[in-house]
């Protein structure tokens, strides 16, 4: 456990805790397998030694591990010939031990040992490794609650699109890197038009539903190296790296024109169409920082939103 504590990834934490099974402890062959729920196998992490065969993937229906994946109970099997669960990938294996790994009860995957004795397993080795398991399940909780927690404090709730905090970050990062590239990069901020009215007309719930189609729309329609987030209520800050001003006014005329098109739950042709306005600002060409950046992309957007708004300005 003092090994281990001193590793700060998952991956590892798993590897320390693979050599240890094999280096410290003497066993030769050890594999950490995970379970694949959608496709009903088990999958290798970590194998030793890495170029054996079994690497390949074991189906649940299948072999003792995937006994235990099953029923989630742990098994030593003192002579593998006389098992019919076994599946045998190499003959010079006699005797097996799995335990599961858990979180709350839950199995996610087995250790395996295996031995070329036979009757090679104790009552206290199993003993040994369902604790070694059980510590690796806390281990693997941690990791996916930690997961979950940095999801959620980048995550806007009510569209899934990166929130505020995580565009500034982001930005920073990419401003940085095309000063180090030499490249454009563009930004920008995008707001509904007469959306209160939206909402003052059809309802918050109405409008929050808007909200989340419109994102999708966004979202749906940049490349996989932009970044679209919430900015605020009905703003949204677009990140498109390796983009000139140009490029990027394509990008938002195309989204600005399939948003105009939508058809959202509530609109009526005579009430008036949800619609955007953008500004685009671009790197280094109309601002060398990010507070800069913004506040030209800002002031871009303030243009359409007076001369009659569905329209994309670009930075002068
Ligand atoms: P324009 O931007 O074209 O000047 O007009 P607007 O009516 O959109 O004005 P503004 O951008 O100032 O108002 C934003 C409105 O967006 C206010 C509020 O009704 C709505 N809004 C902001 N956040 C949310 C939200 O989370 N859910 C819903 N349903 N509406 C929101
Ligand atoms: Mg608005």
């Amino acid at each position: 456990t003092k090994a281990i504590a001193k590793e700060n990834t998952l991956e590892n934490i798993i590897k320390r805790l693979h050599s240890l099974i094999v280096k410290e402890m003497g066993y030769s062959k050890v594999a950490f397998l995970l379970l694949n729920e959608k496709e009903e196998i088990l999958e290798p992490f970590y194998i030793y030694p890495s170029h054996v065969k079994e690497k390949a993937k074991i189906p649940l229906s299948k072999g003792i591990t995937g006994w235990v994946a099953k029923t989630g109970k742990s098994v030593i099997v003192p002579d593998v010939s006389m098992d019919k669960r076994y599946i045998c990938l190499n003959k010079d294996i006699k005797s097996e031990l799995c335990v599961p790994i858990k979180i709350k009860n839950k199995v996610i995957g087995v250790i395996n040992l295996e031995s070329k004795k036979l009757n090679d397993f104790s009552d206290l080795e199993l003993k040994i490794f369902t604790s070694l398991a059980s510590y690796l399940g806390i281990i693997f909780e941690l990791y996916l609650t930690n997961q979950k927690l940095h999801y959620l404090s980048i995550t806007d709730e009510l569209t899934g699109l990166y929130n505020y905090r995580y565009f500034y970050d982001r930005l920073e990062q990419e401003i940085e890197r095309a000063k180090r590239t030499e490249q454009f990069l563009t930004v920008a901020l995008i707001d509904i038009d007469f959306f209160k009215d939206y909402n003052d007309t059809f309802g918050h719930k109405a409008g929050d539903k808007a909200l989340y189609e419109l994102a999708q729309i966004i979202k749906n329609n940049i490349r996989k190296s932009d970044v679209v987030a919430r900015y605020g209520g009905d703003e949204f800050g677009l990140i498109m790296p390796n983009t000139d001003a140009y490029m990027g006014l394509r990008v938002l005329d195309r989204i600005r024109a399939k948003i105009d098109k939508y058809i959202f739950e509530k609109e009526k042709p005579s009430l008036g169409k949800l619609t955007i306005s953008a500004g685009v600002a671009t790197f280094p060409v109309h601002a060398k920082t990010l507070d800069e950046l913004i506040t030209k992309a800002d002031s871009a957007l303030f243009r359409p939103k007076r001369e009659g708004r569905n329209q994309i300005r670009v930075c002068e």
